[in-house]
């Protein structure tokens, strides 16, 4: 089948990153096809739950009115947690610029509006190999016995790179010691009605819900809440590297679906999704520390790279920006790949624009902003002592059973309980204020 026809734009993976890439050079005229392992788009794909409008309008003006939006977030609710206690601070707003979203019901949408364009989508074809000419230029890519040829291919694989690596561009995986995390996550079933009433929202309003604390058993990582219209999503991100030297020096012996069951079931949490069914439960790696996992060029000749295959997500620990980074790396993909087809050919001096494009872009400039973050997640203090601390000087202040200390007495009081000097919490206050 791939055999038969020849490209100009070959993309693997039907994500958003491949779906917007796909979408715009469709549009632009370009014979574009989208290579995808799962059944239909947005099968094999899974995430929290929100995603940030901007970037994604300036793909798809239409997208408030067409994309399969649950609900758009107006509350945001950022938690720590010591054992059953909760210290919870909200954030609402009447304006909203991010919306909850199903990731494959929109990714199918997004795949659907490349198709509408005039791109070619094919599914359940796994692509084995990116294929190079003796010249060593990118000219197709191989699945099984098949070679489809194409002008540019765009690697929009995602985050576990098995066609980069087959080019040498990236190391492959490794649990110990590669920037990624591990997420599993769980979708309840919660009456629309149930929801708007549990959460205290509007009708059509939705929450952003981060959780930091025990909830990720003293590992490095966090936790997360997202209401869509009739479900609830929940999950639990760890730091695989931390997980693993956990798991090895016997502080950790549990699974990270363990993690997300201690959520569902937690005597704070539990009231929101009460009696719900568990309707789908799975697990995806994502990246800690985007610079990197940056592959050493985004550009070969005949090669781009977009998405979490090019290390374009930011996890701040209070918003993770995912979907919209990778829907925006293709925008300026499908934008560099008509500059270069101008300038004469997919060659990588010309493709070169891409990398320019992404540096000058918001994407890159929040990578290097925030790129002290994996600085902070190899402090498991974070998660364990500073989660305590704020909740000992909660419990200090409200149940004093006579008489309270005053604000400074139970912070002091409870540094000295969880062993944080307090010179040490200003120097890394400082620090994480400077980086998140
Ligand atoms: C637990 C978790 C929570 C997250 N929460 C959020 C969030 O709330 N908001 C947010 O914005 N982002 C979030 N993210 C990140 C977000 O999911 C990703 O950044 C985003 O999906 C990246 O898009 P992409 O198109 O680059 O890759 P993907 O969405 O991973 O798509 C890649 C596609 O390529 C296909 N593919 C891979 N290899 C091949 C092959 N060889 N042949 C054919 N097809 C192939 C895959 O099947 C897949 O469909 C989260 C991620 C995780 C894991």
């Amino acid at each position: 089948v791939l055999e038969q026809t020849r490209y100009d734009v070959a993309i693997v993976g039907g994500g958003p990153a491949g779906a917007s890439a796909a979408y715009l050079l469709a549009r632009k005229g370009f014979k574009t096809v989208i290579l995808e392992r799962g059944r239909g788009g947005g099968s094999k794909e899974l995430y929290g739950g929100r995603v940030y409008a901007p970037p994604l309008r300036e793909v798809w003006p239409s997208l408030d009115k067409e994309a399969p939006i649950q609900r758009w977030v107006r509350q945001e609710r950022i938690s720590v947690v010591s054992g059953e206690r909760v210290l919870t601070v909200e954030y609402d707003s009447p304006d909203a610029i991010s919306f909850t979203a199903y990731l494959p019901e929109l990714a199918r949408w997004m795949v659907g509006k490349a198709e509408e364009a005039g791109a070619l989508f094919v599914d359940e074809v796994r692509v084995d190999s990116i294929v190079r000419d003796d010249k060593g230029r990118v000219v197709g890519v191989r699945s099984g016995p098949d070679t489809l040829y194409a002008d540019v291919v765009i690697d929009a694989e995602g985050v576990n790179r098995l066609l980069l690596e087959g080019l040498g561009l990236v190391k492959p995986l490794k649990a110990t010691e590669s920037p990624i995390a591990l997420g599993v996550k769980e979708v309840l079933k919660v009456k629309e009605s149930q929801i708007e009433e549990r959460f205290g929202l509007e009708k059509g309003s939705g929450l952003a819900w981060v959780v930091a604390g025990s909830v990720t058993g003293g590992l490095p990582g966090g936790a997360f809440i997202y209401t869509f219209k009739n479900m609830v999503s929940i999950g639990v991100v760890v730091h695989l590297g931390h997980a693993y030297r956990a798991i090895e020096s016997g502080k950790f012996d549990s699974h990270v679906k363990d993690l997300v069951e201690a959520l569902r079931l937690h005597p704070f949490f539990r009231r929101f999704w009460r009696d719900a069914d568990v309707m789908e439960y799975g697990a995806h790696l994502t990246i800690e520390g985007g610079l990197k996992f940056m592959p050493k060029t985004l550009v070969l000749d005949g090669l781009v790279i977009v998405g979490d295959a090019a290390g374009f997500l930011l996890n701040t620990g209070y918003t993770i920006r995912g979907v919209d980074f990778a829907v925006y790396s293709g925008k300026l993909a499908a934008e560099a790949v008509e500059i270069a087809h101008n300038m004469g050919g997919m060659t990588r001096e010309n493709l070169k624009v891409y990398e320019d494009m992404v540096k000058r872009s918001f994407i890159y400039r929040e990578l290097v902003k925030h790129e002290g973050i994996s600085h902070i997640m190899s402090n498991p203090d974070f998660f364990t002592k500073y989660p305590e601390l704020a909740i000992g000087v909660m419990k200090k202040l409200f149940e004093a059973p006579y008489e309270h200390p005053t604000i400074y007495e139970a912070f002091i009081e409870s540094s000295r309980e969880v062993g944080l000097p307090l010179l040490r919490l200003a120097g890394e206050a400082l620090r994480v204020v400077n980086r998140l």
